[in-house]
């Protein structure tokens, strides 16, 4: 993976693109038009940035908190456009904003909308009918809630309103349990995404992710290492002193740091020894999963017959006892295999659920 020297903004989503990491950086909200001035021209001077983004519209969680400079904030981004010849990229959350958009001329070149937003299809659907017509690229969100169909069904609904240029961008799904991180990855539900829309690049948001500082660069190589078209990172000129989102954004100094630190794995590799290795380890995994599913294929035959003889002697389908007593040999046993504790409750949770589906059968 390298960067883009130059972006196309015709093709900038679109599969015929090469295949190159896109990289977006810029404030969370625009908030004057000094910081977003500054903030671009050193963004600029990484040499590695082909995206500007700034909120003007924020989706603030609580009122009365900074919600955004507004329209006046769009004339920033065409001189960010006339002095550094970045793209920029803009929230939508309303038809009116995509007006205000294509109002100001030379303003915006992209649109996104946002984790709220996609979670509402009767919103999706006012900013796809609002966009007919128009030919300007189109960012979308994943829903704040982990659904991949409903993400799906948003990105569907922008194809439908004929815009082409379309991507997805990760930025975590609200944490139900208690996390280190403002929003769970669920990388899970990425790859369902990429298997529904293979042709649709995905830019990871490591910023909204970690909620700090300090977990940026981790999930950025995460990323990486999982393929991902794009990262987009939230860079204020001073970020301690932003008006939204100040303990996840970092300065382009740091940008460029972390840029440079980072490491670029490739999708393919040309080398020959790699190559009939990396078929070999496969093929073995292959077999693996195999006999796996075999094995499983054993155990649901007898679940079968357990269910009918419990049946027979009207004794209940789920046993306590039985049931801590596999969850505790289990774990016992696949801790001494050096699997992961989760992991194996996880699967037997699974696995146990499938079993008392059968026996209802
Ligand atoms: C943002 O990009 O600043 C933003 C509001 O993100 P999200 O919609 O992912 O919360
Ligand atoms: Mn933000």
């Amino acid at each position: 993976m390298t960067f883009k020297g130059k972006i196309n903004l015709n093709n900038i989503f679109l599969p015929e693109r090469d295949k190159e990491l896109i990289v977006i950086a810029g404030p969370c909200s625009a908030e004057t038009e000094t910081q977003v001035l500054e903030t671009a021209r050193e963004i600029k001077s990484i040499g590695k940035v082909d995206i500007y983004r700034a909120g003007i519209w924020k989706p603030r969680t609580n009122p009365g908190t900074f919600e955004g400079v507004g329209k006046e904030g769009l004339k920033w981004l065409r001189k960010v456009k006339d002095e550094t010849g970045l793209l920029t990229a803009v929230e939508v959350a309303t038809p009116q904003h995509v007006e205000e958009i294509f109002k100001c001329e030379s303003c915006v070149d992209i649109v996104w909308i946002g984790a709220r937003t996609s979670s509402n299809p009767f919103s999706v659907q006012e900013i796809a009918n609002s966009l007919k017509g128009t030919d300007i690229p189109v960012m979308i969100k994943n829903p704040i809630n982990p659904e991949v169909k409903l993400w799906a069904g948003a990105i569907e609904r922008i194809l439908k309103s004929g815009i082409e240029n379309v991507a997805a961008v990760h930025r975590g799904f609200y944490p139900f349990e208690k996390s280190n991180l403002r929003n769970i990855p669920k990388w899970e539900l990425v790859f369902e995404l990429k298997s529904m829309f293979p042709e649709i690049p995905v830019i990871n948001d490591p910023s909204h992710i970690a909620g700090k500082r300090s977990l940026i660069k981790e999930i950025s190589q995460k990323a990486l290492n999982l393929n991902f078209d794009g990262l987009m990172i939230e860079t204020h000129i001073s970020p301690d002193t932003a008006l939204s989102d100040a303990k996840q954004q970092i300065t382009p100094e740091e940008l460029e740091k972390l840029l440079d630190e980072l490491t670029y794995p490739k999708a393919q590799s040309d080398n020959k020894e790699f190559i009939d290795l990396l078929e070999q380890f496969r093929e073995r995994i292959d077999a693996i999963d195999f006999q796996m599913l075999e094995l499983m294929s054993g155990r649901m035959k007898i679940i079968e017959q357990i269910g009918k003889y419990k049946k027979e002697n009207n004794v209940t389908i789920f046993q306590l006892k039985r049931w801590l007593d596999i969850m505790l040999t289990r774990e016992d046993f696949g801790k001494k295999m050096g699997l992961d504790k989760k992991f194996v409750i996880k699967l037997l949770q699974l696995v146990h659920r499938e079993s008392v589906r059968k026996q209802s059968e």
